[in-house]
């Protein structure tokens, strides 16, 4: 099966526009959606975490039964250890937190989290209609801790780290199966802990994931799960001496002909008698908010479908909401031919404007979702960007990306007018584009100022050009969001830049 996952943790879609898109998709040549619900349910049992624009459980059920008649699969996605801020940011969820103030994750070894967890994979088990899998997350919770500046709790502390994260997953997989339903998780901690693959039902699901991989083998070392520092050495057998012991059993996995299996998870998952999804992304980490990273998307999905249709596995194209960019802005990753006819130098303009920097256009998960009103350090990057060494690069990478996007808005336009492409992924390239050079343009103007003062023209002339834009990304925007979620994008992607070119124009 070739699976779309639909991320609902920031925006949340009109029903007219889901109920098309999963048509598209069905076209598209996908068999299944994966619903990242987050708080877009009014979970029946934990009903006080669900945003203003989230479903009740008889509109999603509808949705679903819509999607199953078109022949698609739809299961949903739950998370239920890490990435859990949707709930433990509100109350009476704050006290179930691993790190007192910090929402990131549920405590594992709490009663009333498994409780609290095994109440919403009874509600969605429900209202997708009993699907045939839930997928319960499980990703990034230990190796990420530290990176997030977190610990483990008290608790946690006195137990075996891999027996933490599997002893709970392990409850909720038991659940599952006795509701009638398959469970499936991220595969990042399994691999991290490949001793405990054991223990996991037969039926259980595992997804490996990695957004970065555009071949199946190399020469040298890629992404592992565990030993992070050995990417970029020779694959040879100096390097395999340094493997942490615990991975040792994956060595079988990690080598092909000689060389470094990038989809080692994936054989590894198999050889365990595990079902294998491969993981790939048409929006990832350092995406900026308008547009995705095509070659780097592209590479990636077209591997993953190479490797999935060859050894029998299924393949979960993702698409992290938390990137921004519209959804349509992806199609091009999947279809060359979604943006119209392009020669190769015009494609590799897709890649410049694509280029984001971060503070500017590419924002921390945190302040932008939760920080309101929202200013997510703009005047403090644009402050330290000015003085830094690294302004050189920054300014180049802007220029270039305000030139190749001021050459690619004609010819986006002319496929646009010709009817050639994908309407809806042409208009979002273009609104995409406006954005992103807007965003190029302003910057510039402002790290100038930040080190030489105020140009108070130019900044009336900026704060002019950001309120027609987003007088456009309303109009097109509000085709597929709902309205709430349409004030949260103007409020990440236009406001907070206005306010500051207001602040810096107030006398
Ligand atoms: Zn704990």
């Amino acid at each position: 099966m070739r699976l779309y996952h639909l991320d609902l943790k920031i925006a949340m879609f009109r029903q007219d526009y889901l109920r098309d898109f999963f048509a598209r998709l069905k076209i598209a040549g996908f068999d299944g959606v994966v619903i990242e619900i987050d708080n877009k349910l009014i979970f029946p049992s934990q009903p006080h975490f669900a945003a203003a624009d989230a479903l009740t459980a008889d509109a999603w059920r509808d949705l679903v039964r819509y999607g199953k008649r078109l022949g698609l699969v739809i299961y949903p996605l739950l998370q239920t250890l890490g990435h859990m801020e949707h709930i433990l940011r509100h109350e009476p969820y704050g006290c179930l937190a691993e790190n007192v103030g910090n929402a990131y994750m549920l405590c594992p070894s709490k009663n009333e989290s498994l409780r609290l967890v095994k109440d919403l994979v009874r509600d969605v088990f429900a209202a997708f209609d009993q699907p045939p899998v839930i997928h319960l997350g499980g990703d990034e919770v230990l190796g990420h801790l530290e990176r997030r500046g977190l610990h483990l709790c008290p608790l946690c502390r006195t137990r075996d780290a891999g027996e933490l994260v599997v002893g709970f997953l392990l409850e909720l997989a038991d659940f599952c199966l006795k509701l009638g339903c398959r469970p499936e998780f991220w595969a990042d901690e399994i691999l991290t802990y490949p001793r405990q693959f054991g223990r996991f039902p037969q039926e259980t699901r595992f997804v490996d994931w990695y957004y970065r991989r555009t071949q199946a083998t190399g020469d040298t070392i890629g992404h592992i799960w565990g030993a992070l520092r050995l990417a970029g050495e020779p694959a040879g057998e100096s390097a395999w001496a340094n493997l942490p012991e615990r991975l040792r059993v994956l060595l079988p996995d990690l080598v092909r002909d000689g060389r470094f299996n990038h989809f080692y998870g994936a054989s590894a998952i198999a050889r365990y008698g595990y079902q294998v999804v491969v993981g790939s992304a048409l929006r990832s980490s350092g995406d900026h908010y308008a547009l995705p990273r095509v070659s780097l998307s592209a590479g990636n999905v077209a591997v993953s479908d190479t490797v999935a249709r060859e050894a029998g596995y299924d393949h979960l194209v993702t698409s992290w909401a938390v990137r921004l960019s519209h959804p349509e802005t992806t199609w091009i990753a999947l279809s060359d031919e979604a943006l119209g006819p392009l020669s190769a130098e015009q494609r590799g303009w897709l890649d410049t404007v694509g280029h984001g920097l971060g503070g500017m256009d590419i924002l921390a998960e945190q302040p932008m979702r939760f920080e309101r009103p929202f200013h997510g350090g703009l005047d403090q990057a644009l402050h330290v960007l000015a003085n830094s060494p690294d302004r050189d690069a920054a300014v180049r990478l802007l220029q270039e990306r305000e030139q190749a996007g001021g050459l690619l808005l004609p010819v986006l336009n002319e496929n646009l007018e010709k009817g050639a492409g994908d309407s809806h992924c042409l208009r979002h390239w273009l609104l995409g584009t406006e954005l992103a050079v807007l965003r190029a343009r302003q910057t510039l103007a402002l790290l100038g100022m930040y080190r030489s003062g105020i140009d108070r023209p130019a900044l009336e002339r900026l704060l002019e050009q950001n309120q027609a834009l987003l007088q456009r990304f309303v109009r097109l925007w509000s085709e597929s969001v709902t309205p709430e979620s349409l004030d949260q994008e103007c409020e990440i992607k236009f406001r907070r830049d206005i306010r500051l070119l207001e602040n810096l124009l107030c006398r």
